[in-house]
């Protein structure tokens, strides 16, 4: 059985996103900006697919949602852009950032921060998330912009956007959310809440891969990242990758249309699976799960190298992760185990599980036994494990056991 439990990672293009695709490569391939009929063909079906993406985000039409090619564009721009307006300049000074951002926002920052700009990495709370407080206590009249993930890839941990909004909104602060693993998950609704900047990617919801977007709220106009023709307003050159965006566009409805199923019965499945898990001695979830995005689970097996289980996941046809995809090359700890202040021994022995609609219970089921089988097995052979004497300090908060 091959059972695929990486979809914070990356996910399954859904059959009908790919059929509403199809037609956009040999069929109608002209470029939407030309002057014949050719580039009519392709005019009406990008329009509705953008008409599908203000909807799945609530975006009143004199926004915009700027189209890019994956979110890591998306947040390199909004950091880079500021630090051009209002940096660069000498308007603002300082910029703040979560420590557990994903790396598009981590590494970006870190260039700013290069080029003289001050950069405060908001801690995060045992639970992992970030508390308003922790804003309020570092926001300055000097601050040019905070950028709060919605969602860690990683826990799961779902951010109090509304509360760091206002907090942004009434201290004059722009305010730039990754919204990455909220799209699909939980209703986002740019309206509702004080966003002026919102990042998403379409392989992360069923869509295809190299195509992301940027939402950016009237009057909070960015610099182009990439200059050149005027494609999307002037906002982002390049010809525009027609079928990615009536492929998002697709994924985007999908995606709304599936909120209920996430919700409900995903958030089922991997409740139970979890509380499974948990069974297990020595095991620990960090988020509690009420405060988590419904499809994903870290947990920690004391004693058991996360790549070793991974290693046994994936011998049996299961793939999982231990934690961001792009930190799987090397034998680092979980950086947001590190970020809580996890014990070392213990950010080594993250495993994230991260469901979609297309997991089923027979897959949840077989996962299961696979890893109850692999934590005997490794457990047997751990130095670690043999050796830790009863009662040993958890490293974590007693109430996530
Ligand atoms: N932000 C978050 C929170 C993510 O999880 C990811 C994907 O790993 C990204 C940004 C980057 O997305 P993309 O692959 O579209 O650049």
């Amino acid at each position: 059985m091959r059972v695929y439990l990486d979809n914070n990672a990356t996910t399954i293009v859904d059959p009908q996103v790919k059929k509403e695709m199809d037609p956009f490569f040999v069929e109608k391939y002209g470029n939407p900006n030309s002057l014949h009929a050719y580039a009519g063909e392709t005019h009406l079906p990008l329009k509705t697919a953008m008409e599908k993406l203000y909807a799945g985000i609530h975006a009143p039409k004199e926004d915009s949602v700027v189209i890019t090619s994956c979110a890591t564009e998306s947040n390199n721009w909004v950091l880079k852009s500021i630090y051009f307006q209002y940096i660069a300049t000498g308007r603002k000074n300082h910029i703040m950032i979560s420590e557990v951002e994903h790396p598009s926002i981590m590494a970006t920052a870190k260039f700013i921060e290069s080029m003289g700009c001050r950069v405060t990495y908001l801690p995060i709370n045992n639970e992992g998330i970030m508390d308003v407080q922790t804003v309020k206590d570092n926001i300055t009249s000097k601050t040019a912009i905070v950028s709060i993930m919605w969602a860690n890839n990683e826990t799961g941990a779902i951010f109090p956007i509304e509360e760091i909004g206002e907090l942004c909104k009434e201290k004059g602060v722009l305010f730039h959310t990754d919204a990455v693993q909220a799209i699909g998950k939980f209703p986002v609704d740019v309206q509702s809440f004080d966003i002026d900047y919102l990042t998403f990617s379409a392989h992360k919801f069923h869509g295809p891969k190299g195509v992301g977007a940027l939402y950016i709220k009237k009057g909070k106009e960015l610099i182009p990242l990439l200059h050149g023709g005027s494609q999307m307003g002037g906002h982002r050159s390049g010809t525009l990758n027609i079928a990615g965006i009536i492929g998002m566009g697709k994924a985007m409805e999908l995606a709304i249309d599936s909120l209920d199923f996430e919700m409900e019965d995903i958030r089922e499945m991997r409740d139970a699976f979890e509380d499974e898990l948990l069974k297990i001695k020595d095991t620990f979830v960090v988020t509690p799960r009420e405060k988590r995005t419904p499809n994903t689970i870290l947990i920690s097996f004391r004693g058991i190298e996360g790549e070793s289980m991974l290693w046994d996941l994936n011998r049996s046809g299961i793939g999982a992760s231990t934690g961001s995809a792009c930190a799987s090359e090397d034998l680092e700890a979980n950086s947001v185990m590190e970020a809580i202040g996890a014990s070392e021994d213990l950010a080594h022995t993250a495993i994230r599980f991260s469901l979609s609609r297309y997991t089923t219970q027979e897959e949840m089921d077989y996962t299961l036994e696979v890893v109850k089988k692999a934590v005997i097995r490794l457990r047997e052979i751990s130095s670690s494990y043999a050796y830790a004497p009863e009662g040993y300090e958890s490293g974590l908060d007693s109430h996530h056991h």
